[in-house]
């Protein structure tokens, strides 16, 4: 369910939504809109701030063809630019990034973090390290073939180590869609907490925050990232929570958050948190 408002005066009778903070911008190749249409979508969905994290520059350039170019950079700055003076104090707009977890990817991320003042980093893992594979680009369509080939147990295996690596890292304010790795619906037999369960440890000690993300509602699995039954996991182990929709197009902004609400009040969750260069605090999460 989206929400929509006629106006402002109908907008203070609603409950606030929570920020939204995982959102693209063309620069990477394959999302659409303007800065301008993506704040006015955020307006309407009445989220409580708006977050840019488009997928960051990796080296050696080109990496692939759906990110944008380090020399690119400056362009994404004016965009945030462009999305605050837009908003012009109605709606805080927020800078992130959606970096990449690879292997031996720490000194990049380090450059990456110095070269603006970050509200927040999101660490996502769409590459695998795999013995048979190489390095593949796992939720990429174009190797839907090759996962009905594939082992789906080791290659979940490797999925949740990196993930578990990743948290390690400290680099990252944010953990970007959890369970990915269920994207086109391949998943292992058996109960799936033996997968989750040492991640969620690692998370924990890490103290970064999960998302919440709705994009998995509209690929093949149908389930949100991540599974409910690991929010409830996430939440017993008091790790935090934003709820994101990874909008890449401007009427993605705040997709489905009204049943994210209820998932994560389900899991157990009663606020999520909002960055500010990196510092955070909690908002309440609403009722519905
Ligand atoms: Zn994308
Ligand atoms: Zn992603």
């Amino acid at each position: 369910m989206r929400l929509s408002f006629n106006s402002d005066s109908q907008r203070k009778h609603l409950p606030p939504v929570p920020a939204d903070y995982h959102s693209h911008t063309p620069l990477c190749r394959h999302a659409e809109g303007t800065a301008q249409a993506y704040v006015d979508a955020a307006l309407r969905a009445g989220v409580s701030e708006f977050g840019i994290s488009d997928h960051a520059p990796q080296i050696p350039e080109p990496f692939d063809d759906w990110r944008m170019l380090e020399r690119e950079l400056p362009e994404y700055f004016a965009w945030i630019e462009r999305a605050r003076a837009h908003a012009d104090g109605r709606l805080a707009i927020r800078a992130g990034l959606e970096c990449d977890w690879l292997p031996g990817c720490e000194p990049w991320i380090n450059q990456l973090s110095a070269r603006h003042e970050w509200d927040y980093l999101i660490g996502s893992i769409h590459y695998l390290p795999d013995e048979v594979l190489g390095i593949w680009d796992f939720d990429n369509p174009k190797w839907l073939g090759r996962w009905a080939a594939q082992d789906v147990e080791r290659l979940w295996t490797n999925y949740w180590n990196a993930y578990a690596a990743m948290a390690t890292s400290g680099l990252f304010d944010i953990l970007g869609h959890p369970d990915l790795v269920k994207k086109f619906g391949f998943f292992p037999t058996g109960d799936l907490e033996r997968f989750y369960e040492p991640v969620i440890d690692a998370v924990a000690a890490s103290g970064c925050v999960i998302e919440l993300n709705t994009a998995g509602w509209h690929k093949p699995c149908a389930q949100c990232y991540p599974a409910p039954r690991f929010l409830q996991l996430a939440c017993s182990a008091g790790i935090p929570l934003v709820l994101s929709s990874d909008a890449h197009a401007p009427d993605q902004v705040g997709r489905d958050f009204a049943q994210a609400i209820s998932v994560a009040r389900a899991a157990g969750y009663r606020e999520t948190v909002l960055f500010d260069k990196h510092q955070r605090r909690a908002e309440k999460l609403p009722e519905n």
